[in-house]
């Protein structure tokens, strides 16, 4: 049996290689690699796989969260709203810019951010929520929406991990997520559904003056080279990066259904055990399995990790330690309602092997250990 990838970056280039290493080596030859040609085809073409929104590519994901918060020119002091269980990043640029981070609970069955939490942390501070779309399914956005329409807040999707994840929205129908905010957020670290080789990140809007000020603050500040009308920052998506992602986008819907047969193959063999609670769907969002993370009971989470570790199955723990325990956070966060599930939650999630190319027989091995384990 091929070895089990937590995420199989290796295997999946095999697959694409011929068309991967002539696009990069096109993009080299024609010597344009700061926004040249690949990044407009991809920008217009995810835009196109979005629902239409309009795409600005940028360095990193990191970077696309905090050129949204600055494009919506909130002041030092103002309140973001934030889950605690979620990846630094979204908490790290409301602090870099001298917000302050405001956390709520999550969903002890979807990992997702409490909407009731919300309301009850408002205050006359209170400007901006980011959602995050954990683990490839969106918070419900429904929701969201009316609460900062109500109460006159911008939306910011963290949508790292559900890009190509389909969400109710306020109008009854399906949006894809990161378009229904007023700005998106996205990554192509390596292992997210949709990676290039390297780092690579991008926002998303459908209001045209927001895309020209993310498009804008992305480079510099200029709009007209050597021109400053905004203090901005250097955070562009490379012409080989695009390039990649140009060769593997047009992957990305049949990648996430991969993931989501897998992961319904997980479920089949291991909803029975009752020591563990597999991932539930969430009612108002599509799963694209970023992750397909478990909760292990009766505080045999880590004694699980190990087991499977001596038999090669590598598992992950996403995310230990919540914002609101951090060293750097802990004094810096504002919490107004309790963290009771994100506190649990953190010491019982165990993410397993999640990628398209799984085989059935890894799958059979992953859940065989499994079962020995709690039989034992
Ligand atoms: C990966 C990720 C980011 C940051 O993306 P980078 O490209 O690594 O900077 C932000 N938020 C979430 C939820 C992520 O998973």
């Amino acid at each position: 049996m091929y070895k089990i990838q937590m995420v199989d970056v290796k295997g999946q280039y095999q697959k694409i290689k011929k068309d991967l290493d002539a696009r990069v080596i096109a993009t080299i030859e024609s010597g344009a690699f700061i926004q040249g040609p690949e990044v407009k085809l991809f920008e217009s073409g995810l835009g196109g796989l979005l629902d239409n929104a309009e795409v600005v590519g940028c360095a990193n994901g990191t970077d696309a969260l905090q050129i949204a918060l600055m494009a919506l020119d909130l002041q030092p002091g103002d309140e973001v709203i934030v889950p605690s269980f979620t990846f630094v990043a979204s908490v790290e640029v409301i602090v870099l810019l001298g917000m302050v981070p405001v956390v709520v609970d999550v969903d002890p069955e979807t990992f997702l951010m409490r909407t009731e939490d919300i309301e009850a942390s408002l205050s006359p501070k209170t400007k901006a929520i980011i959602p995050v779309h954990l683990f490839g399914q969106c918070v419900d956005m429904k929701s969201v929406m009316a609460i900062a329409e109500k109460n006159n807040l911008f939306v910011i999707e963290d949508n790292a991990q559900a890009i190509g994840a389909r969400c109710a929205d306020t109008s009854g129908g399906m949006k894809m997520a990161g378009t229904i905010g007023h700005i998106g957020c996205t990554s192509f670290y390596p292992s997210k559904n949709l990676g290039c080789y390297g780092d690579g990140g991008a926002v998303m809007s459908r209001d045209a003056a927001l895309v020209q000020r993310l498009k804008m603050l992305a480079n510099h500040g200029m709009e007209r080279r050597y021109y400053h009308d905004a203090i901005g920052v250097n955070s562009r998506l490379d012409s080989i990066q695009a390039a990649i992602l140009n060769v593997k986008l047009p992957h990305l819907i049949r990648w996430n259904t991969q993931r989501q047969e897998a992961a319904a193959k997980y479920d089949a063999q291991l909803s029975g055990i009752d020591q563990l609670e597999t991932p539930k769907r969430a009612a108002s969002s599509e799963h694209i399995f970023h992750q397909y993370t478990l909760r292990i009971k009766e505080g045999r989470r880590d004694a699980l990790q190990k087991f499977l570790a001596e038999k090669e199955i590598p598992s992950m723990i996403y995310y230990p330690v919540p914002m609101h325990e951090q060293g750097a956070y802990k004094e810096v966060v504002q919490c107004r309602v309790p963290l009771t599930h994100t506190n649990t939650i953190s010491d019982e999630v165990l993410s397993l092997p999640m990628h398209p190319d799984l085989t059935d027989e890894q799958i059979q091995y992953i859940c065989d250990h499994i079962k020995a384990f709690f039989s034992a």
